[in-house]
């Protein structure tokens, strides 16, 4: 042996002892099985205190118990019974475009639920609105709601809209917001905007959408020309509290009122039903939510629709309590949410009207709205109903 080999068999040596002495070892060792919601591993609790986990499991499968909620023909529910995961499958048909048009049919009412699962339909052409359409219907949806802008513009003909709103049987409600909707950048003149509407009810959808910004001369000045139109209201005894919130696309104007009014006595001529809609853009408590809906009912609508800003679980408590007067004190069907999920959700169960849904989600659809088969189960569940 050469004095570099003893040197190397000398090192080997103390490092062996001194690993051997200082090698932690496991006082307890634990295996912890998998469950559906958590994985599994092997925890190991050292004589030094140090804690370590290895051999990690994947979960396990659901344990699935079939459940039938509502009985919706085209939907089946599954329950895990170990943590109540709702999953929920789809019994895919196919779907053709072919539409008969009976004009002799009864026009659905848009009214006529107690809460209304909508599903909303933004397509550029009539064949893929009209096969989204059937889908939502196959789906549980109560009524859909097709934004006609969002059709490009050769489709905006009575025969084109014929076709989709004779498609199912459901009640449509036609929008016509000027915006960019799936890459279709539209613009178009009050006049415009109402023709198209009516062209819409004379088409066959059965309501309308009616911003309440519709025939404004300018649409940003609403919550300072509110303010200042608010004392001749107060003066006829009329409460007009949400002027206090700035809130926009609410018109107190008496002139753009009357043009309103007009345009609602020709869609309700035409056999259609007018929904108000105002996106606030602000906070609002839960009395100027009821004087805003008070005052939308004065117009003559048959729904209010009101949009409010705001996520916290604060603002969506002034939404509940709303909805809960309203649904005692308002005449008309109403649709009050905020722009939280949260809201979203709960404000269906408190009386709000429509539950505005997305059967299935793509770029132009957000996942700001509720998935639609999620909120049927909901609004469907008796444990949720708030009656037990
Ligand atoms: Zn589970």
């Amino acid at each position: 042996m050469d004095k570099k080999s003893i040197f190397l068999t000398l090192i080997t040596s103390l490092s062996l002892f001194a690993c051997s002495s200082k090698v932690p070892y496991d006082v307890e060792v634990k295996v912890i099985e998998p469950t559906c919601i958590s994985e599994g591993y092997t925890e190991h609790i050292q004589n030094d205190g140090y804690v370590y986990r290895d051999n990690i499991v994947p979960k396990s499968e659901h344990h699935y118990q079939d459940l039938t909620i509502g009985g919706d023909d085209g939907i089946v529910y599954h329950i895990c019974d170990v943590c109540g995961y709702l999953q929920y499958d789809f019994i895919e048909q196919t779907f053709d475009t072919n539409v008969d048009i009976d004009l002799n049919r009864e026009k659905p009412v848009f009214t006529d639920h107690s809460v209304m699962p909508v599903s909303m339909i933004l397509e550029n052409n009539p064949d893929d609105a009209i096969i989204k359409i059937r889908k939502s219907e196959a789906h549980g949806a109560k009524g859909i709601m097709v934004y006609i802008t969002a059709l490009n513009r050769e489709y905006w003909n009575i025969n084109d809209l014929q076709r989709i709103m004779y498609c199912t049987n459901l009640p449509v409600l036609a929008i016509a917001y000027n915006g960019n909707f799936v890459g279709n950048s539209v613009n178009q003149s009050w006049e415009d905007f109402a023709s198209l509407l009516k062209l819409s009810v004379k088409a066959g959808a059965c309501a309308v959408d009616m911003p309440g910004y519709l025939f404004t001369p300018n649409y940003d000045d609403i919550p300072t020309q509110n303010t200042n139109l608010k004392p001749t209201y107060v003066a006829e005894g009329v409460d007009v509290s949400f002027v206090d919130a700035k809130a926009k696309e609410i018109s107190l104007d008496k002139t753009v009122i009357a043009k309103q009014q007009q345009f609602i006595s020709e869609i309700h001529g035409l056999g259609g039903e007018v929904l108000y809609s105002a996106h606030v853009g602000v906070q609002m408590d839960c009395s100027q939510i009821v004087s805003a809906a008070k005052f939308i009912q004065s117009v003559g609508v048959d729904v209010a629709k009101i949009v409010l800003s705001g996520s916290s679980k604060e603002t969506v408590i002034e939404h509940l309590k709303a909805c809960m007067i309203l649904e005692n004190e308002l005449d008309i069907k109403f649709s009050v949410h905020g722009q939280s999920t949260l809201s979203r959700l709960m404000c269906p169960m408190f009386g709000s009207y429509i539950a505005f849904c997305v059967d299935e989600y793509t770029d132009s659809e957000t996942n700001i709205q509720i998935d639609l088969a999620t909120m049927i189960a909901i609004l469907e569940s008796p444990e949720l109903s708030g009656n037990h």
